[in-house]
This record gives structure tokens, C-alpha cells and sequence, in this order.
């Protein structure tokens, strides 16, 4: 949809509730600029509060007994001509992510193209929606029917805009629900496009609401709103704990949330491969993702060699406006990014710690914008925040451990549990930390970062709760539908 524009030429975007294109109630805006350039105003979004929640909510609960009862053959199809558009628009719906959420236009056309293939999954996962039958006494006929929960609240962070949210909407949409999606104030526009093209590709009008606004009033307003199902969830430990309390035990509740992710190098391990690795993880992304390598935990032998290594790399690093040739790495995604990156920096002077590489870029260097370069930092004790709290940026700890118990402890040593990986080829010790870690996803020799969209997908601790260990793959659809037992008498 041509949303209008202000003075500027800046488009003024809508919310979609009940199947119309229409601004927040009171009409509040906020607005959103490009985190490479601040100058660059990209738009306004509506500032939506509990009324716009509640039209929505209502909205879709009309179009949804009609979306249960059409054919799975429709649902599947409508997910496929979703997966069709974007990959025609796979370069401009790129440039646009790059531009709101920084990352390197490579970076945005792997996420952009990853929708589609997310699309193309779940539309699969309608066709294979199935009960059961059970044997039972009495000659009765047992079965159990996979029905839709209703009306399912979608809630994502910005640093992926457009997969975070298809891998909750497509699969909720494939097993016959209504969604209710409210996309991060920080990445709306990615929000906007993913809802344009469903509605293109010929989602009934009424079953998608997209209400944009802030978490403490918009997001809020959801987790109080009557009539929502489920809500699955995808943000900060701080927010998901706010999400859990304030839902009763009426809706289910599927939160996803942050990690502090370890790359374990082993004795055996190459330094040139273990380096590769690490960079990748933890400074792909510029450090923003959730399972971003924010701690190296490196056999005391092999420190030396490895920081040298990791910092040469990190040097190398060329930051920069994601869309410019030859940059590898973007900005953060808001200054409040940049602001906690200072916190852990300052925490590391005072700690005496050393920053061997990294921390603001000179002034100047690039556009007004909120840049930090790859930074490693070596001589981290243990017991140290740097190797416990989530930073979400491209800084590194290094901390070197003399046995694979006082790795395992280090490693586990954190309220989070999401991923976690070791750079060695010594089989009986990768396969005792797999077993014995607590981490929802153990990769070999390949970075924490990175995962296969048909596998599982979840941490422990802080990092997920129960319903979270559902998401990825097709065990997510289990989340997105209810099991209802039938009895049949003879
Ligand atoms: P965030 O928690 O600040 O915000 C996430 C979403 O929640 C946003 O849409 C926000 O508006 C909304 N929100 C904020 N306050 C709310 C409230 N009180 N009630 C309801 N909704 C509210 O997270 P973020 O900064 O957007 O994203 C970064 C975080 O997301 C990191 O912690 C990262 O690890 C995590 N993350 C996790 C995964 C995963 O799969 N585990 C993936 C991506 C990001």
C-alpha cells in the first residue's frame, strides 16, 4: 500500500486492523531512522495503545472459523504465493532491511530469501496437520483431532525483523489460526512488508492485524488484551519474564528469548579454523544475534595464538553502511545498543581487563550513526558480567581453561543457555560437552550462529521457556494447534 508522506516526503505508514489500512486512534506516530545514518528518516509508524489492540484482536477473531475451516490445499497454497513474492522482491525487500536494521546487504538477502524457505516449510506443515486413533476398550473408536488455538499474539525484536517473525506467523497461519502481530518499534517496516505480501498473496483480509507501537504500551496492551489464544514471543530475558507474568494460565505462551553463547576451542583444535569460526559468530550480524558467540572459552596453550589471530581478524572488519561495497560489517541498531556497549567496555577497564581491539570507531570515519568496531577483550576473570550477561554486539571475551570440567563450568556459569560450540576433532570430548552442557543447541566445529529452519530450535534457562523447545522446525506446529480426544461408541 502508497502510505502517504509528510512534509519530508517520509511515508506515514498504518496499522492493518479489521481488514483497513488505518492510523492509531488518537493518531500518535513515532518515528523510525536509519541506525548507518541517522539523518535518514525512513518513516513514520503509528504509536498504537490499547484501543487500536483491542479493534484488532476483535477483527480477526471474526475472519478466523473461516481460515480453520478452509482446505489445508488453500492454506498451503497462500503460504506458497507468499514464499513466491518474496522471492521476486528478495533485493528490494533487502535494501529496505539494511536501511532500518543496519545489517550488510548480504547479511539481509540471507534473511529476506530464509523467509521464503520459511514460507515453503509451513506451507508443507498444512498438509501434514494429522491426529490419531487410539485403541480403546469396549469397541470405542478413539481419536484425537489437531485443531487451531484461535487467535495467536506474535511479538518480535528487531534484529530479525523479517525471520523471527515468518517463522511464527507462517506456521500459526498453516495450522488455521488468526495472528495479531505486533512487529518491534525499532524494525516496523520490515513488520509492514511481511504483512503486505501475505495479504497479496491472498490472506483473507480480516485474519492478520498489524498494530505497530512501543512494548511498554502496545506490547503491553496485548499481553492484557481478552481473546488472544497464544502468544509466542521473541525478545529480551527482561521483557519474556514481564510477558509471563502478566498472561494468566488461560493463554499458551511460547517466549524465545536472549543467550550468552560460548565457542569452546579444544586443545587439538587449528587456530586459523577456531578464528574463522569465532568470527563469524560474534561479529556476523555486527554481534545482534541471539545466538551470537559473546564468550571464547580457548585451552590455555592455544590463547596466544588465538587472540592474535581473532584480533588481526577483527581488524580487518571493514564497518560501514551495510549497502556500501566492500563493508562487512553494519552499525547497531539503536544508540540504546551503543549505550550498553559502553556499560560492558567500562566494566572491562575497571575489571582490568584488556581491550586488545575495538570500541568506538574515530569521529568522523563514518555518518552520524551507532557504530562500535569488532572488539575482543582478553584477561576476563571468571565470575566476570563480560562472561555472564548478554552484550548483543560484536564484543568477544577470551578466557582461557586448563581442563574440559573447567570449560563445561565456565561455559555454564550464566542464566542463559542457548548455544554453544566447540572447535575440536577429539570425538569423546565434543561428545561429552554435548551431552553434559546446559544448552539447547550444541554445533561442532561451525559457529554458535546459524541454524537449520526444518531442526528444533531452543535454549534453557533464561534463554526459553518450555514452549520455546517447540520452535523451529515442524514439532513449532504443536504450539499452534490444540489436541481435542474424541470418543466414538460403538
Ligand atoms: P525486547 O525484549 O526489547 O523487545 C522485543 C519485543 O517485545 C518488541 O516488539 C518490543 O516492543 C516488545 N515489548 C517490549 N516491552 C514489552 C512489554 N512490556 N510487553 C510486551 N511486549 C513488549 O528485545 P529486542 O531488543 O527487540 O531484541 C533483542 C533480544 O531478542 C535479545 O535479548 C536477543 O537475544 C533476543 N532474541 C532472541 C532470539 C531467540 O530465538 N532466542 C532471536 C532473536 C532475538
Amino acid at each position: 500500500m502508497g502510505a502517504p508522506a509528510d512534509r519530508t516526503g517520509a511515508p506515514q505508514h498504518l496499522n492493518f486492523i479489521a481488514g483497513q489500512w488505518r492510523a492509531a486512534e488518537g493518531g500518535a506516530q513515532f518515528e523510525n531512522r536509519n541506525p548507518a545514518d541517522l539523518s535518514d528518516l525512513i518513516g513514520h509508524f503509528p504509536d498504537s495503545g490499547a484501543a487500536d489492540v483491542a479493534a484488532a484482536v476483535a477483527g480477526v477473531a471474526e475472519a478466523q472459523p473461516a481460515w480453520a475451516a478452509a482446505s489445508p490445499e488453500a492454506r498451503a497454497d497462500m503460504l506458497y504465493r507468499a514464499a513466491e513474492i518474496i522471492a521476486a522482491r528478495t533485493p528490494g525487500i533487502a535494501a529496505e532491511l539494511t536501511r532500518e536494521e543496519g545489517k550488510t546487504l548480504a547479511e539481509a538477502t540471507n534473511e529476506t530469501s530464509r523467509i521464503a524457505a520459511n514460507f515453503r516449510f509451513y506451507a508443507g506443515e498444512a498438509l501434514r496437520l494429522k491426529g490419531e486413533t487410539y485403541p480403546a476398550p469396549g469397541g470405542q473408536m478413539v481419536l484425537s483431532l489437531r485443531q487451531p488455538v484461535g487467535t495467536v499474539a506474535v511479538i518480535t525484536p528487531w534484529n530479525f525483523p523479517l525471520s523471527m517473525a515468518a517463522r511464527k506467523i507462517a506456521p500459526a497461519l498453516a495450522a488455521g489460526n488468526a495472528v495479531v502481530f505486533k512487529p518491534s518499534e525499532v524494525s516496523p517496516l520490515m513488520g509492514q512488508r511481511l504483512v503486505e505480501v501475505l495479504l497479496e498473496a491472498g490472506l483473507p483480509q480480516g485474519l492478520i492485524a498489524l498494530v505497530h507501537g512501543k512494548g511498554p504500551t502496545v506490547g503491553r496492551a496485548i499481553t492484557a488484551a481478552e481473546g488472544i489464544d497464544a502468544l509466542t514471543f521473541t525478545g529480551s530475558y527482561a521483557v519474556g519474564a514481564q510477558i509471563q507474568a502478566a498472561l494468566g494460565t488461560d493463554t499458551r505462551c511460547q517466549l524465545e528469548m536472549g543467550g550468552k553463547n560460548a565457542t569452546l576451542v579444544l586443545e587439538d583444535a587449528d587456530i586459523a579454523k577456531a578464528a574463522g569460526i569465532i568470527l563469524k559468530g560474534a561479529f556476523g550480524l555486527s554481534g545482534q544475534a541471539c545466538t551470537g558467540t559473546s564468550r571464547v572459552l580457548v585451552a590455555r596453550p592455544l590463547h596466544d595464538a588465538l587472540l592474535g589471530r581473532l584480533a588481526a581478524a577483527a581488524e580487518a572488519v571493514v564497518i560501514g553502511p551495510g549497502d556500501r561495497a566492500g563493508v562487512t560489517m553494519g552499525p547497531l541498531a539503536t544508540a540504546a545498543q551503543l549505550e550498553k556497549v559502553g556499560r560492558y567496555l567500562d566494566i572491562a577497564r575497571d575489571e582490568g581487563a584488556e581491550i586488545v581491539t575495538g570500541g568506538l570507531p574515530d569521529q568522523g570515519e563514518l555518518p552520524e550513526g551507532h557504530w562500535i568496531r569488532p572488539t575482543v577483550i582478553a584477561g576476563v576473570k571468571r565470575g566476570s558480567l563480560l562472561l555472564k550477561d548478554e552484550i548483543f554486539a560484536p564484543v568477544v571475551a577470551l578466557c582461557p581453561f586448563d581442563t574440559l570440567e573447567e570449560a563445561l563450568e565456565i561455559a555454564d556459569d550464566t542464566e542463559y543457555g542457548l548455544a554453544l560450540s566447540v572447535v575440536s576433532d577429539h570425538l569423546p570430548s565434543v561428545l561429552k560437552i554435548a551431552e553434559a552442557t546446559r544448552h539447547g543447541i550444541v554445533k561442532v566445529n561451525a559457529p554458535t550462529t546459524g541454524v537449520a529452519l526444518n531442526a528444533p530450535f531452543g535454549g534453557v534457562k533464561h534463554s526459553s521457556n518450555q514452549s520455546a523447545k517447540e520452535q523451529g522446525g515442524a514439532n513449532v506446529m504443536e504450539f499452534y494447534s490444540s489436541l481435542k480426544t474424541v470418543y466414538l461408541g460403538a
